[in-house]
C-alpha cells in the first residue's frame, strides 16, 4: 500500500512541478516581451529632510503595467528577471528612465536607483552608468544608488572595487533595507557608503515598541558617527515621523509622506510642496 501511495504521490508531484515550469517559462517570455513593448514603469516616493521639510530626493520604484493583469509590484517579477539575466536590461532601462525625469524636475533633487546584486555583479556596470550621466547631462551627485547587504556575500574584494568604481564617478551609495540581511557593523566602514536606509521592519512598531526605538535611535547614531546620511523608510503615520524626528535622522520615506506615485503625479507633489511652504 504503502508504494502505491508513493507512486501516487510522486504522479501527483510530476504535473504540478511541469506546471510551475511551464507558468515559469510563459512568464519569462512575456518578461522579455514586455521590456520591448515598454510595458514598465517608475512611480516616485519622495524623501522628505527632517530639518528642513522639504523633498530632497525621490526613489525611482519600476512597475509592470501589464496589458491583461494590470500593475505589477516588483516583488512579483525582479526575482524572475534576476534568475534570468533580464534584470541588466531593464535595470538599464529604470536607470536611463529615472535620469531622464530627474533632468527634467523643476528642482534639482536626487533620484535613488535600486541596483539589483546580478548588475553589480556585472563588470561593466560603471561605464554604463556614467554613459547614462553623460547622455542626458545628470550631475552625477544627483543620482543614488541603492544596493541592499546581499550584494557585500558575492565576495568583499570584489564588491569593494566595483562600490568603489560607481562612487569614482561621483555618485551616492544607499545600503537599502539595513538591518535585515547579513549586516556587519565592519561592512559600514569598509564600504563606500554615503547614506544608510533602515528598514521598515524597525520602524512599522514605533514608537511604543522600545526594542524598536533603541534599534533605530542607535543606528541613526552609528550614521552619524560614519558620516553618513540616514533615511528611515515606512514611516506611515505622524507618531513615527515625530519619533525618527527627534532623533535627528536625515530623511523619511514613507505613506505618511506619500507613497510611490507615478511621474505626473509626483511633479504635482513637489509643486503642491511648494505651495505649502
Ligand atoms: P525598497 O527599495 O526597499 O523600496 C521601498 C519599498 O517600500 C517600496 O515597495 C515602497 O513602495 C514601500 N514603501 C514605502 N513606504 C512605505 C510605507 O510607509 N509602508 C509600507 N508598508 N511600504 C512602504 P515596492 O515599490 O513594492 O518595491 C519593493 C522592492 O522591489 C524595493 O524595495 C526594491 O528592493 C525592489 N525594486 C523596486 N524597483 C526596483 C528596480 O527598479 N530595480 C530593482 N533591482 N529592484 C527594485
Ligand atoms: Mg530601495
Ligand atoms: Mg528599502
Ligand atoms: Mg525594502
Amino acid at each position: 500500500k504503502a508504494k502505491a501511495e508513493g507512486r501516487g504521490a510522486f504522479r501527483m508531484f510530476e504535473p504540478a512541478m511541469a506546471e510551475r515550469m511551464q507558468a515559469r517559462n510563459r512568464m519569462e517570455t512575456d518578461l522579455r516581451r514586455a521590456l520591448a513593448a515598454g510595458e514598465f514603469e517608475l512611480h516616485f516616493q519622495p524623501l522628505v529632510d527632517v530639518q528642513s521639510g522639504e523633498v530632497t530626493a525621490a526613489e525611482a520604484l519600476v512597475r509592470w503595467r501589464h496589458p491583461e493583469q494590470g500593475l505589477i509590484s516588483p516583488a512579483d517579477f525582479i526575482p524572475l528577471a534576476e534568475e534570468t539575466g533580464l534584470i541588466v536590461p531593464l535595470g538599464e532601462w529604470v536607470l536611463r528612465t529615472a535620469c531622464t525625469q530627474a533632468a527634467s524636475w523643476p528642482q534639482e533633487i536626487k533620484v535613488a536607483v535600486n541596483l539589483s546584486p546580478v548588475q553589480v555583479r556585472d563588470d561593466r556596470l560603471p561605464e554604463t552608468v556614467a554613459a547614462i550621466l553623460r547622455e542626458i547631462g545628470l550631475e552625477p551627485g544627483r543620482l543614488e544608488l541603492e544596493i541592499t547587504e546581499g550584494v557585500l556575500l558575492d565576495g568583499e574584494e570584489r564588491t569593494l572595487a566595483m562600490l568603489t568604481r560607481l562612487r569614482a564617478i561621483g555618485v551616492g551609495l544607499a545600503m537599502d533595507d539595513f538591518g535585515t540581511g547579513y549586516s556587519s557593523l565592519s561592512y559600514l566602514r569598509r564600504f563606500p557608503f554615503s547614506k544608510i536606509k533602515i528598514d521598515r521592519s524597525f520602524v512599522c512598531l514605533l514608537p511604543d515598541d522600545a526594542e524598536s526605538a533603541a534599534i533605530v535611535r542607535a543606528i541613526i547614531t552609528m550614521g552619524a558617527g560614519l558620516g553618513m546620511a540616514t533615511t528611515v523608510e515606512g514611516v506611515e503615520n505622524a507618531e513615527q515621523y515625530a519619533f525618527v524626528a527627534a532623533e535627528h535622522c536625515g530623511q523619511v520615506q514613507g505613506y505618511h509622506v506619500s507613497r510611490p506615485l507615478p511621474g505626473p503625479a509626483f511633479l504635482g507633489f513637489l509643486s503642491g510642496m511648494e505651495a505649502a511652504a
